[in-house]
């Protein structure tokens, strides 16, 4: 318009490597080959084509087709084409299965995370298909039959029977509408039927529908047992998985989220008659550490996003990078999210060394902590770029809208610290193993010192009065995982260990209201660009 000229707004953010624009994703100890991998997908998830991708695949959210034009039920789910590349790059780079054939968890969880930045939608299924082998593999005979296909770096979307597909996909359906987290309440019923079980019931979210496979739980006549459902069976015809609606959800827009109903539907048991939830759990392990490796990308994202607006925006005679609160809000941001890539690296390496002791604490701990503390981060992150930050152009918004979502699904808070209290009261190898990791680096700092020994009052308190653990049990799983971050911070990232110290054990703390040291290192994380 002739009435104006465009000024002081920031330019694009320009295409950069993610993987190599991340210092604390740079200090993990990646091997030359896996480093070679994430170079690559961290230049992908830089580009304005996969930001593109990310913006298409949530203005054109999926649609359910509950029938062909002949009246036939085909319950399928029709998504823009957008969504498909995502998870073609995704399956493409193996996120959903390389530590099953030739990789290591921390470089898979470095590649999910540098891809969940451009869009966190698709990563449901990507994450549902990397967790099910080690459920999975409670029917050997099962496992062996679909690994291929589970494992096969071929994203093949389309309802096939599952052997004649080049690559599947598998999801997950635990949730009934009388509740999700007591998932000893289902109600869908199995019976034993020739080489198989028939199910009947409900369930209702089951995410990610046009999966191939899904793990169910049912009620068999042995109690609460695990089923593989297929959504097309060997001879070719449809298992029935009647899809009622897909959810109109606050964010996840991508991605589809169906209530399902289960009328003589096929499943094969896996794991022994009655132990499902043991079977169904050695998934959700995994899909836990998901969760925290997703919200830790969205706290990336949303952080990068606002140091770049500060760079370029002016306000008040100086740019906002140079304003001093400014900078102290900016410099907070970036050790919460630094604490967060820490956190995951250290988790997914439990998985690696099989540190179970230490993982059955530490999961469920960060997975609680680091997934609460996105809101709060996303939101801060979004008000730095103003009102702008506000509009949906700017990504924020997207954000923001899925940045509750990790801490609801595979266990919502309350649930996830009281695993940690059953964790902390029942296996005391896993608090020696914590114990062990957090006296690395004993004496290293004031402030790490004082939480530790605070948090061993806490571990040690466990135990005679299960309603005081209980009440007090988000205090103990906030205070394990800002523990644990800390100390890896003191290890991988001593510049910035100090600011997050500072705040530890006040992280009620409004971003930017710590006085906090290290300001220009937490700065440096987000390379100028
Ligand atoms: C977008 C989306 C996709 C999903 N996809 C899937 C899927 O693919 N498959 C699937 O199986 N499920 C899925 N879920 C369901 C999800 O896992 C459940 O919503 C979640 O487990 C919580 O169960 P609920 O909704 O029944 O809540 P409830 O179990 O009713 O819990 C409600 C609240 O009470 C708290 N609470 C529960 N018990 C206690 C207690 N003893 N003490 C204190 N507080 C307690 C919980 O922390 C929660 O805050 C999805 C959910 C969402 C939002």
């Amino acid at each position: 318009m002739p009435t104006h000229e465009v000024e002081n707004v920031p330019p694009p953010l320009a295409e950069v490597n993610r993987f190599t624009t991340d210092a604390v994703l740079m200090t993990a100890d990646f091997e030359p080959s896996e480093a070679e991998q994430l170079d690559r997908l961290g230049e992908l998830a830089g580009t304005t084509q996969a930001a593109e991708w990310g913006r298409l695949a949530n203005s054109h959210p999926p649609e359910l087709r509950t029938h062909d034009r002949f009246g036939h039920r085909i319950d399928e789910v029709e998504f823009h084409p957008a969504w498909h590349e995502l998870l073609r790059v995704a399956v493409g780079h193996g996120l959903h299965a390389t530590p099953w054939t030739c990789g290591r968890h921390v470089a898979r969880a470095a590649g999910f995370y540098l891809w969940s930045q451009v869009e966190a939608g698709h990563g449901c299924p990507i994450s549902m298909t990397y967790s099910v082998l080690p459920a999975l593999r409670h029917a050997p005979d099962l496992a062996a039959t679909l690994e291929p296909g589970l494992t096969s770096m071929t994203y093949d979307p389309g309802l096939r029977p599952p052997l004649s597909k080049s690559g599947l996909l598998a999801g997950m359906a635990m949730t009934e509408k009388q509740g999700g987290s007591d998932v000893r309440a289902n109600t869908t019923r199995a019976a034993p039927a020739d080489g198989h079980y028939v199910l009947t019931g409900h369930k209702w979210f089951c995410s990610a529908p046009m999966c191939d496979l899904f793990l169910v739980l049912a009620q068999a006549p042995g109690g609460l047992s695990c089923f593989l459902v297929p959504r097309v069976l060997s001879d070719g015809g449809r298992n029935p998985f009647a899809i009622q609606r897909l959810k109109d959800k606050l964010g996840n827009r991508s991605n589809a989220s169906a209530e399902v109903e289960f009328d003589g539907t096929h499943g094969f048991l896996v794991g022994g008659a009655g132990d499902g939830l043991p079977s169904i759990l050695d998934m959700v392990t995994l899909t836990r550490l998901d969760c925290v490796i997703g919200s830790a990308a969205g706290q990336r994202a949303a952080v990068v996003q606002a140091v770049h607006q500060a760079r370029h925006r002016r306000a008040f005679g100086s740019r906002l990078i140079e304003a001093p609160l400014m900078r102290e809000v900016l410099a907070d941001l970036c050790v919460e999210s630094a604490a967060a890539t820490a956190l995951f690296l250290r988790l997914a390496r439990t998985v690696d060394d099989d540190e179970r002791a230490l993982a059955r604490l530490a999961i469920p701990a960060a997975k609680y902590w680091v997934c609460k503390r996105t809101v709060t981060v996303v939101a801060e992150a979004l008000e730095c770029l103003g009102g702008n930050g506000y509009v949906e152009e700017s990504g924020l918004p997207r954000l923001y809208r899925e940045s509750p979502l990790n801490s609801i699904w595979e266990g919502s808070g309350n649930v996830i610290a009281l695993d940690v209290v059953r964790a902390a009261t029942r296996a005391q190898a896993s608090v020696a193993a914590l114990e062990a990791e957090l006296a690395t680096t004993a004496g290293a700092d004031r402030a790490l010192d004082a939480a530790v020994s605070q948090l061993t009052s806490l571990l040690r308190g466990v135990g005679p009065d299960p309603g005081a653990d209980q009440r007090g049990a988000r205090r103990l799983s906030g205070l394990l995982a800002r523990c644990l971050a800390g100390s890896l911070l003191v290890r991988h990232a001593p510049d910035l260990a100090s600011r997050f110290l500072a705040g530890l054990t006040d992280p009620s703390a409004a971003l930017g209201a710590r006085p906090g040291p290290a300001t220009e290192s937490a700065l440096g994380t987000i390379p100028e660009t």
